[in-house]
């Protein structure tokens, strides 16, 4: 092999080498719990139904955007909105929040209680699951992949103003700031603060400024036009 072949192929492997030890970082910092063991075996099942002809693989597109575009987190944006309009429904909600979501025709799986969290100008409520990634599915879909990080779960219950803050939530000292960790039977759904001047929306327009972080706890919900993040 001559000097320059060598040279090249070194270098092929060093950049390789920063490129691999590159995405090991990333998988760590965001997808430590998916193995790619896991993936991999998900994918290789998925290859085996398609070419089987057992599962349609744009069938199976389907069921995922429907997970993360419409199930969630729209459903549980809806229960938000019908509560900040409806007095008697957030009493509802609050008291049971497994019937009071089921009278909008969503549900969890059987054997789940969902619980209900009020935010208000002296307490914020935030939901983790410092066990694995449990999460209100029926309502919100996928969870995002920070929520099943290893940092997001355990620094939520060491230093949940830091996480919140990272978010753009920093909150006055005087707030109380309450964590709560889901578990198989137990969810939490976060019911926001209504955003100023929006008393006069109807509760479409209302269910359409409620996103998924400010469900989960990370965000509060910002007033049309004024919020930009998303
Ligand atoms: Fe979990």
């Amino acid at each position: 092999m001559d000097t320059s072949r060598r040279d090249f192929l070194t270098g092929a492997a060093t950049v390789a080498g920063i490129a691999a030890s590159g995405d090991v970082a990333h998988a760590e910092d965001h997808h430590q719990e998916l193995p790619s063991d896991v993936a991999l075996r998900v994918k290789s099942l998925e290859s085996l139904l398609v070419e089987k002809g057992i599962v349609d693989s744009a069938a199976l597109d389907a069921l995922v955007d429907a997970y993360e575009h419409k199930i969630g987190p729209r459903n549980g944006a809806r229960v938000v909105a019908r509560a900040w309009v409806d007095p008697a429904y957030k009493q509802r909600l609050l008291a049971n929040g497994t019937a009071a979501i089921a009278e909008l025709g969503y549900g969890g799986s059987n054997g789940v209680d969902l619980r209900v969290l009020e935010n208000s100008a002296t307490v914020h409520n935030l939901v983790v699951c410092t066990l694995c990634s449990c999460y209100i599915w029926a309502i919100l879909g996928l969870p995002p992949v920070w929520y099943k990080s290893a940092p997001y779960r355990s620094r939520a219950i060491i230093d949940p103003r830091g996480v919140l803050s990272e978010f753009g939530t920093v909150l006055p000292e005087n707030v109380e700031v309450r964590v709560w960790d889901s578990t198989a039977e137990q969810r939490y759904l976060v019911l926001p603060e209504p955003p100023a001047g929006t008393e006069g929306l109807s509760e479409e327009a209302l269910a359409a400024l409620v996103t998924r972080d400010a469900m989960i706890g990370v965000a509060k919900v910002t007033p049309p036009q004024t919020g930009g993040r998303g």
